[in-house]
């Protein structure tokens, strides 16, 4: 029995993982689940799964969760501190898909027991990637992709030596605004921005994949990852999204992984590995999709890949600020307070003015200067954010 710990059990990446856990309860065993205000959920995962503990971020929720868990003989617990001792606790498989800057610490934590950590939070990879790699190698850990894009790299890499790969082409739907004229762009108002053509996610990473914001930081993740230069990194517009990512090999040959836009695979491959198991996603029918399309990810339409570049051959902490700004930005736009290229703008203009104060470069990440460098950005996006408003 594999047993199991998932931080931000109750989001998509956490529910998708739950669905597939539930379908072969003899073979997992559920210590820990995380989540945040939804306690109800929580509680209610944590009795289908029969988990050690439940936790949620908020102190504030604990008395519910406890309500909720009464008379199951399942622990209760809240806070950022109890959600990093539920890393403490042994599991052969560690899920990370909080979203945001929270999920990196729960992940560092989980990388003492040497075992798997499946990496959904992209956040702990754009911001501090060399630091979780070294710390895994540390305690001879397995961090698995579980991106879509990068599960599929990873998928065509296996067997493959990463010397002998020229190029790393990452796809991207376009998002909602593919088709528009560019001139339309700065006027796309937040409802227009929240519908994405392809899958269904929440809110945030939606607005993200319509900016490429969301390609931007899987561009980086591949940096990171894989260790690849940002030179054999290139990004395509493929509006089918069936292709997740190809590799291109010094022989000229290109890998590609296809697979049907549903998170349940890349999360099954990560939780099988490294055997392949039965997974309940639907399977191509290549006749009746009859063709593939791809078209230049423009930069032009498309700042944040031009951003993604400048951050990958920087590399030290512009990660980290052009995480946090990015976050920033997106709650102005989701506030209505600014348009839909201010967001690119006001990171842009973030990582220029930290460059030019503070400096992006750094020998060693480390948690605390992660940690500073996304206070400070946040600090200087929001000014940037009011000045535009
Ligand atoms: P989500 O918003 O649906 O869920 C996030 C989870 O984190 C929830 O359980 C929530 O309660 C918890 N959470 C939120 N704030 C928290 C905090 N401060 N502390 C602790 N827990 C907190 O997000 P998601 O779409 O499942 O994405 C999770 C991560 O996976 C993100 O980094 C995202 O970029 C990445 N990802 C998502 C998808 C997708 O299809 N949804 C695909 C690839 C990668
Ligand atoms: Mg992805």
């Amino acid at each position: 029995m594999r047993k199991i710990t998932i931080f931000g059990s109750t989001g998509s990446i956490g529910e998708n993982t739950v669905d597939l856990i539930e379908r072969q309860p003899d073979k997992f065993d559920v210590i820990a689940l995380t989540g945040g205000r939804n306690v109800t959920r929580l509680a209610e995962q944590a009795i289908a799964l029969k988990a050690e503990i439940a936790v949620t971020a908020f102190e504030d929720c604990l008395g519910p969760l406890r309500d909720a868990l009464s008379g199951t003989g399942i622990e209760a617990a809240a806070g950022e501190a109890a959600i990093a001792e539920a890393a403490d606790r042994p599991a052969d498989w560690f899920m990370s898909a909080i979203v945001g800057a929270a999920g990196l610490v729960p992940g560092l934590r989980a990388l003492k027991h040497g075992t798997i950590l499946a990496l959904a939070n992209k956040e702990s990879l754009v911001t501090a990637g060399p630091l979780l790699l070294s710390e895994a190698a540390k305690h001879n850990a397995t961090v698995l992709p579980v991106d879509s894009e990068h599960s599929a790299v990873f998928q065509a890499l296996v067997g493959e030596d990463i010397d002998s790969v020229e190029r790393i082409i990452i796809t991207a739907s376009g998002g909602a605004f593919r088709d528009w004229p560019i001139e339309a762009l700065e006027k796309a108002t937040l409802a227009e921005a929240s519908s994405h053509p392809n899958w269904d996610m929440g809110q945030r990473i939606t607005i993200d994949s319509a900016s490429l914001f969301n390609k931007a930081m899987e561009l980086i993740e591949t940096k990171e990852f894989f260790g690849v230069r940002p030179s054999q990194i290139e990004a395509v517009v493929h509006p089918e999204s069936l292709i997740h990512a190809l590799v291109g090999f010094n022989d000229g040959a290109l890998m590609a992984h296809l697979g049907p836009p549903d998170m349940r695979h890349a999360i099954g491959y990560a939780l099988n590995w490294p055997d392949r198991g039965h997974l309940p996603v639907s399977r191509l029918d290549l006749e009746q999709i009859g063709s593939l399309n791809f078209r230049k990810a423009c930069e032009t339409r498309y700042p944040a890949l031009r951003i993604a570049r400048y951050v990958m051959e920087t590399g030290g902490l512009a990660g980290a600020v052009f995480n946090a700004a990015k976050e920033q930005a997106l709650d102005g736009f989701i506030s209505e307070k600014i348009g839909f290229l201010d967001m690119a703008r006001i990171v842009e203009q973030t990582i220029d003015q930290i460059e030019t104060q503070d400096g992006l470069r750094c020998d060693m990440i480390t948690l605390d200067k992660v940690q500073q460098m996304d206070h400070l950005a946040r600090q200087v996006a929001a000014e940037l954010t009011r000045n535009t408003a």
